[in-house]
């Protein structure tokens, strides 16, 4: 397993066989909201590398280009576990925070910086975009 993880009460698993084709920290109001104002830190996967044990649910929103985000938690503790695009079902957008410590990754792209509070510290070394950037690209 390349990565492993789990909600705060241990009732969601995750088992991650590939390295995710991005990194991302999103500043989006979305994001904000589910994130108690801050941003949300992901690893964007292919969905067929992400196994998922325990029962999630999830809620959606619009996004700004006109997709269906879907984001899945833990219904007992509400760790949010992962997001994914109706315009981009091959790939699982899964939280920093649903991994095991010590996986190693870091945000390697900051979007949406249009939408962060002006107390927000962007990292001026990675790459930042004001809004929504392309998709990365399926791998393998
Ligand atoms: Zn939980
Ligand atoms: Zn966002």
């Amino acid at each position: 397993m390349a990565y492993s993880g789990r909600c705060a009460c241990g009732s969601v698993r995750l088992e991650i066989s590939g390295e995710p084709v991005a990194a991302r920290q999103c500043w989006c109001r979305q994001c904000q909201q589910i994130a108690a104002g801050g941003p949300t830190n992901n690893a964007i996967f292919n969905a067929e590398d992400v196994a998922i044990a325990g029962t999630l649910s999830h809620g959606t929103w619009q996004s700004a280009s006109g997709n269906t985000l879907t984001f899945h938690f833990c219904p007992s503790c509400g760790t949010q576990i992962f997001g994914q695009s109706s315009g981009r079902m091959h790939l699982k957008t899964v939280r920093f925070g649903a991994l095991d410590p010590n996986h190693g990754l870091r945000p390697e792209a900051v979007i949406w910086t249009d939408d962060a509070p002006g107390w927000a510290q962007i990292d001026p070394t990675v790459e930042s975009w004001p809004r929504q950037p392309p998709a990365p690209p399926p791998t393998g």
